[in-house]
């Protein structure tokens, strides 16, 4: 069976190379080849000498998913819906979506194929949890947008975990691919251009914030209430909110970081003003930024909010000095913007 060296830290190739009985410096190199150059093929990385790329070509292997479709948006963003099949893994389909936009772009990748969550305004949770990915699998969506649109690229890119899946339930295979988009001599990318978007897994935001590496964080909100929100996500039965806003008042900002919390505004179901209210007051001791996000008319049994809504629940949070934001969806004309992903090529298939 081949080694797989996708997903493999700066340590896991140093001791795969030893057991080969090459120079410990191998490991860098490929390190740097696969990461740093997205080299994802051994024939391409030329800082190995041919007889070692031979070698691997025979003993290792970077399985990347296959791209089974690839949906391109007039607005530049493209979806792609991805076939896994890493070795002693059950297949699996996920999806990622890459961003374009003014001098940067964005990825958002997914951590589990289906999710066990069951949030009620998701697509994704109609498929439950078929399996979690490994973090070659996790780290394969960034590296193949990018190598992909390389001739292209903008300075800065942004990484989303927000795809299906919830990242804190797959918590070390997230963190492991995490490391090294954010190492500087790995793929390079800033803890400010990666965050990590969690329904409110309480034990896994205390473990977050003990880590020296880390993404930012962000909350998917969305209710004002604990009626509402058991609703909306019955994961919070189990954290309620309270719990859930404790541990984000103790949770460890680094100077320059904002906790984001993601509210998608149901037309009639939470997004009143006296919803924005009690937001105000549950956010009232924690350094906060808000997503608002309109809801996307889907297959799913909820409609869009009225523009005024969105409005006066802006101006509310605004008036209490909270940083908000109305998020306007990429890639809506392919199925691509936020809770979209995932079920239509399923259902299908
Ligand atoms: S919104 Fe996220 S956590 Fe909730 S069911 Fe969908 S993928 Fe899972």
């Amino acid at each position: 069976m081949k080694t797989e060296l996708l997903g493999k830290s700066k340590e896991e190739l140093k001791a795969y190379f030893a057991e080969l009985g090459e120079p410990g410096y191998r490991s860098g190199q490929i390190y740097h080849a696969l990461y740093r150059e997205r080299n994802l093929e051994f024939a391409g990385m030329s800082n190995l000498p041919a007889e070692l790329r031979a070698r691997l070509e025979e003993e290792a292997a970077i399985t990347l998913p296959e791209v089974t479709r690839r949906y391109e948006s007039k607005d530049g963003s493209v979806r792609y819906l991805l076939k896994l099949a890493a070795e002693g893994q059950r297949p699996a389909s996920v999806e990622a979506v890459y961003m374009p936009s003014e001098g940067r772009q964005t990825i958002c990748i997914s951590t589990q194929a289906g999710c066990a969550v069951d949030c009620k305004f998701c697509l994704t949770a109609q498929l439950g949890l078929v399996r979690n990915l490994t973090a070659g699998e996790i780290l394969a969506q960034v590296l193949l947008p990018l190598a992909e649109h390389r001739e292209k690229l903008a300075p800065q890119t942004n990484i989303v975990l927000m795809g299906q899946g919830e990242p804190l339930l797959n918590y070390e295979p997230v963190m492991a691919a995490v490391r090294i988009m954010l190492d500087q001599k790995g793929v390079g990318i800033s803890p400010r251009h990666v965050s990590l978007s969690t329904s409110g897994i309480v034990p896994g935001i205390e473990r977050l914030g003990q880590e020296k590496v880390r993404p930012r964080l962000a909350i998917s909100l969305n209710a004002s209430n604990d009626e509402q929100r058991n609703a909306l996500m019955p994961i919070n039965r189990k954290y309620p909110l309270a719990m859930l806003i404790e541990a984000c008042e103790k949770y460890p900002l680094r100077r320059w970081e904002h906790l984001m919390f993601e509210y998608v505004l149901l037309g009639g179901v939470n997004d009143a003003p006296e919803d924005a209210r009690r937001v105000v007051r549950l956010l009232a001791k924690v350094k906060a930024k808000v997503n608002l996000i309109p809801w996307n008319p889907g297959q799913l049994p909820f409609r869009e909010p009225e523009p005024e809504r969105v409005q006066e629940f802006h101006r509310i949070l605004l008036a209490k000095g909270i940083p908000v934001f109305v998020r306007t969806s990429r890639g809506r004309d392919v199925m691509a913007a936020c809770g979209q992903l995932a079920l239509v090529e399923v259902k299908g298939s």
